[in-house]
Formats: structure tokens, sequence, C-alpha cells
């Protein structure tokens, strides 16, 4: 968290390192926006948490922390603040919910959803378990509480194979993201099969299968193809680029990494490069861009997620004056799905 004494002060340090991706003017009426927000936290004894696609005034001034669904569910578990106030979409602030159940959470926007958590519902889940008994349910952490709670243990795009491997199950059904699923089969060779599209079979014979997945898809990730790839190369032939595993798996593999947004961020840190290409969420570019001013990055895209997007740094602040919008689980779906998420950071 940065520590300013004046709005004035706030945007010098800013500036210092979001000249290059945000233009003047604005980062001058962001900084005196987020210095009210810093010295409102403070009176309402608040957190806040900043997921890794927030854009980046917002991400460079207001959270105390920032990073993937992972690293914020651990901070969300482990704060002692009155309030959190989650900079990130409604599965992730439910999620703190889930971890504190006495806290009050809040979301700055109500609309701030998922194409991803919206495919799928507690429903479709108890209809797979009823079609698949037995099976161990793993799901990505970008599904609602209610998903969450007919799970046996949530993941990230961080921790998904390993999550699939501690399971010591030679089935599991791997909900909802279509593209993850098959990275993840992939990645631990397991035949995957999607029975949305998979048809029983007539002879009664059993599915030969090892994962059982669902056809989600974030409306972010499915953009980008191989083409895109292979046209950038061509005219950057030095280019290293970066998939985050919502990508599908053709363009995984075109790609010279793949990881979470968090690995993202560590690889660029780590590596020298001269240039890179991030196949992700627009505004984690800009960020990576400020904190590595020395390596270009290539910008393919203009995929801004709109439901990240609707979280801004004036809806932050409302949130922090009037106590809105309180996210609320009701109290036996938290129970269940606190097992499946604390399962998930238990294995790291
Ligand atoms: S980037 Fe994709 S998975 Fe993340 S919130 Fe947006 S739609 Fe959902």
């Amino acid at each position: 968290m940065l520590t300013a004494t004046s709005a004035t002060d706030l945007y010098e340090i800013m500036r210092e390192s979001l000249s290059r991706v945000v233009p003047d003017f604005e980062l001058r009426y962001k900084a005196e926006l987020a210095f009210r927000i810093n010295e409102l936290k403070k009176t309402r004894k608040a957190v806040i948490l900043g997921h890794n696609y927030m854009e980046p005034a917002l991400y460079h001034s207001i959270p105390d922390f920032t990073g993937d669904s992972l690293e914020l569910c651990r901070k969300a578990a482990a704060t002692d603040a009155d309030i959190i106030v989650y900079c990130g979409v409604r599965f992730m602030a439910e999620t703190a919910k889930i971890l504190n159940p006495t806290k009050t959470v809040l979301i700055p926007s109500p609309r701030a959803g998922c194409s991803l958590a919206e495919s799928i519902s507690a429903a479709d889940v108890r209809d797979l378990k009823a079609r698949f008994p037995g099976v161990p349910v793993v799901t990505y952490v970008n599904t609602y509480a209610e998903v969450k709670a007919e799970s046996d243990v949530c993941c990230t795009s961080g921790n998904a194979a390993k999550v699939v491997g501690s399971l010591d199950s030679e089935r599991v059904i791997f909900l909802p993201d279509e593209y993850l699923a098959r990275n993840v089969a992939r990645e631990t060779g397991r035949r995957i099969i999607f029975p949305t599209r998979t048809p029983r079979t007539r002879d009664g014979a059993e599915l030969d299968y090892q994962m059982v997945g669902w056809m989600g898809r974030c409306e972010v990730h499915e953009k980008f193809s191989a083409r895109d790839i292979a046209d950038v190369r061509r005219q950057f032939p030095d280019v290293v680029v970066l998939a985050h595993p919502e990508c599908s798996p053709e363009v995984v593999a075109a790609s010279d990494f793949s990881g979470s947004t968090a690995a993202m961020i560590d690889y660029v840190k780590r590596t020298h490069a001269a240039r890179y290409l991030l196949l992700t969420e627009c505004s984690m570019g800009d960020n990576i861009a400020a904190a590595n001013p020395a390596k270009e990055m290539v910008r393919l895209c203009s995929v801004r997620c709109p439901h990240m997007n609707e979280i801004t740094l004036e809806q932050t602040l409302a949130a922090l004056e009037q106590t809105r919008y309180v996210v609320d689980v009701p109290e036996d779906v938290q129970r269940r799905a606190r097992r499946a998420v604390e399962r998930m950071i238990e294995i790291g």
C-alpha cells in the first residue's frame, strides 16, 4: 500500500510507475480519489484486496494486497480488518465472505459478474454427481458460492493440476472451464469427456474417461487464437508469449509459458527477454508494463473484462462511504463452500 500525506504526494508516487501507461490529467484526478479512499480506509478499519486485473491507477494506489484469486484468498483468510473491500468480481468477494463469515465484505459494483461463473449452477453440479456417483468434484474458484458448496475441493489456475493430483482418485469431475479442464487433462495425462457434448452410450458400455468437464468459458481468454500468436511472432520473432490456462489448448501449446496471473507476473520479473506478449486481460499487461519499464509488452488486445471494468475508484469510494454493496452468502452454503475452499488453501 502507498503511504502518502496528501493527494499531490500520492500523485507524485503514482506518476513514477504509471506515467507511461496513464495520461497525466487522469492520473491527477485518480490520485485525488485514491487519497480519499486511503484516508477513509483507515477510519473504517477496512482492508482493500485488488485483483491483478484491476485498472492500473486503482491497482497501484489503494489495495493493501494485490494478487490472483489464490493469493487474495489467503490474504482474506488472514485479515483482522472489520471490513473487506474486494476490488474484483462477485465470486471472489463471495470467497472472502466464506472465509470471513463475521466480517463485512463489500464489492464496489453489483454488476461485476463473470461469464465463467454464470455458466454453471448448483443444480448442474448435483446432476453431474448423480450421473457420475462417487467421482470427486473439483471446482475452479471462478464459480458462485452455491456451486462451491456442491464441490469436494476448489482450485485456481495456479494449482489446478496439483489439486487434481492430490485427490488420489482415478476419475474427477472438473468444473466449469472447458479450456482449463482440457489444459489440466493434457498436463496430467487424463482422458476428458464433456457430458453436454458426449452422448450416453446406448449399449450400456462404460464411458472411457478420467476427467469430466463442463463447457464454461471465460469471455476474455476464449478470444485469443493460435493465429494471433503466429501473426505476432512474424512481426516480432524474438517475442516471448505467455498465455493464461483459460486460453484454448491450441493457444497454450503455441505459447512459451502458461500460468496463472501471479505466475505470469513472476515470469516477466525473473526473465530477460526484450519483448513479451501477454494473452490475458488487458489491464494486467498495463500493470506488468508499469512494474517492468525496461521490458516491452506487445499489446495485442483490447480485451478488457467488462466485469472487472465495473470496479472503479469512484465506485470504491462510494462503497466505503455508504457501506455498499454488502456481499452475503447463506450460512449453510457458506459452511459447505468453506470446506472446499479451505481444502484448496491447505493443498497450496
Ligand atoms: S476475466 Fe474471464 S474469468 Fe475473469 S472475471 Fe472476467 S469473464 Fe470471469
